[in-house]
């Protein structure tokens, strides 16, 4: 079978055990003459697979007990605006870190709803680093502080939580969730769209503190509040059960693969070939982020010029290696290695690095 070396962005690659079980069971799931997609999300079937889903990802996470996981809709595009909805109140400001195109959408969201401030921001340096702590404003009286975690444009990844702040947390994760561990008990909620570590796109992870909820004002519209959610085990609506279903999956994945240490470590050595081809390349690639914020998620590099960065991608794509161009805000090339992205495809890319630096450099 001709599978593609996939290196999008999102939606990305999927482990290709979790496609070949998704079809194998579709015309038929677990003997009921159906697929998945054909059942009540009110029947027990279904209900198994959405409550797996939900306890896989409280045992990869280790999620403590005062938390709540919910699966919801709307991407992670819409916890931009639940969350100052839900957690910003009107004589209050909210806390946004800067470090790339999704913190700024989220700032966005949040300025409709209320007062918001910049805790820090790497924009001058056009989103090439992750801010030390000691440049991040935080006050006790914020409301919250957001982050974003992965900064899937740039290629830039917080390299760990040593934040010890009196606020509660809020965090984008859509681009590294799973990717290695994480002190989950450090954040008050986090996010994350399925489609890059997760699965197919359509459902949206979010894991809360249940002390949170009590905040929540009277005025917010049924759907657009987290405690419905956690009321009803996220049916309080039709769910989007293929996409929890194909979720399952691939959390089941990620156990038989050594959970998120498993995860981390295959994610190291991952991106060590990709940036160790940049690093060895005498300056042929240049990659965009800075050797500390350096992404295990995104790749992002430069070729010398913009007629060598189009004559890579297309002969990057005659060898079946997609999606490699960059977001035209950093340009050149992006290389996505989400979880599902084999040690050989970043093989591959990089042998075709070396291969094109002898004959272009
Ligand atoms: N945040 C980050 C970090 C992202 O990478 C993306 C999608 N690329 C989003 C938010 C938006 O996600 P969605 O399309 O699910 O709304």
């Amino acid at each position: 079978m001709n599978r593609a070396h996939n290196f999008n962005a999102g939606p990305a690659a999927l482990p290709a055990e979790v496609l070949e079980k998704a079809k194998e069971e579709l015309l038929n799931f677990e003997e009921t003459g159906m697929s998945v997609m054909e059942l009540s999300h009110r029947s027990k079937e279904y209900d198994n697979v959405h409550n797996k889903a939900i306890s896989l990802l409280k045992e990869l996470l280790n999620v403590p007990d005062d938390y709540e996981v919910i699966l919801l809709q709307g991407g992670a595009s819409l916890q931009f605006s639940m969350i100052p909805m839900n957690f910003l109140k009107s004589e209050e400001t909210a806390n946004y870190i800067l470090t790339g195109s999704w913190s700024e959408k989220a700032l966005k969201e949040a300025k409709i709803l209320g007062e918001t401030k910049t805790g820090a921001s790497s924009k001058e340096t056009n989103y090439d680093r992750i801010p030390e702590l000691s440049e991040i404003d935080v006050d006790p009286k914020d409301s919250y502080v957001h982050l974003t975690t992965n900064n899937t444009i740039f290629g830039t990844q917080w390299p760990s939580f040593e934040f010890d702040w009196d606020t509660p947390v809020m965090a984008d994760m859509s681009s590294d969730i799973l990717c290695r561990p994480i002190p989950l008990e450090k954040f008050s909620l986090i996010y994350a769209g399925a489609q890059k570590n997760l699965g197919p796109s359509g459902v949206t992870v979010v894991i809360l503190k249940k002390s949170l909820l009590e905040k929540i004002p009277d005025d917010i519209p049924t759907l657009l509040r987290y405690d419905t959610h956690t009321k009803s085990n996220s049916l309080y609506h039709t769910p989007p059960t293929f996409g929890i279903y194909m979720l399952k999956n691939v959390l089941e994945w990620i156990q038989e693969h050594g959970g998120l240490e498993g995860m981390e470590k295959r994610n190291k050595e991952k991106a060590d070939i990709l940036y160790k081809a940049i690093d060895e390349s005498d300056g042929f690639y240049k990659g965009h982020a800075d050797k500390d914020s350096r992404s295990l998620m995104n790749v992002t590099f430069n070729l010398p010029n913009d007629e060598l960065n189009k004559l890579f991608l297309n002969q990057a794509k005659e060898r079946n290696m997609i999606g490699l161009n960059g977001h035209r805000s950093v340009g050149g090339c992006r290389a996505s290695i989400y979880n599902a992205v084999s040690i050989e495809s970043c093989k591959a890319l990089r042998d075709f690095m070396v291969e094109f630096q002898q004959q272009h450099g």
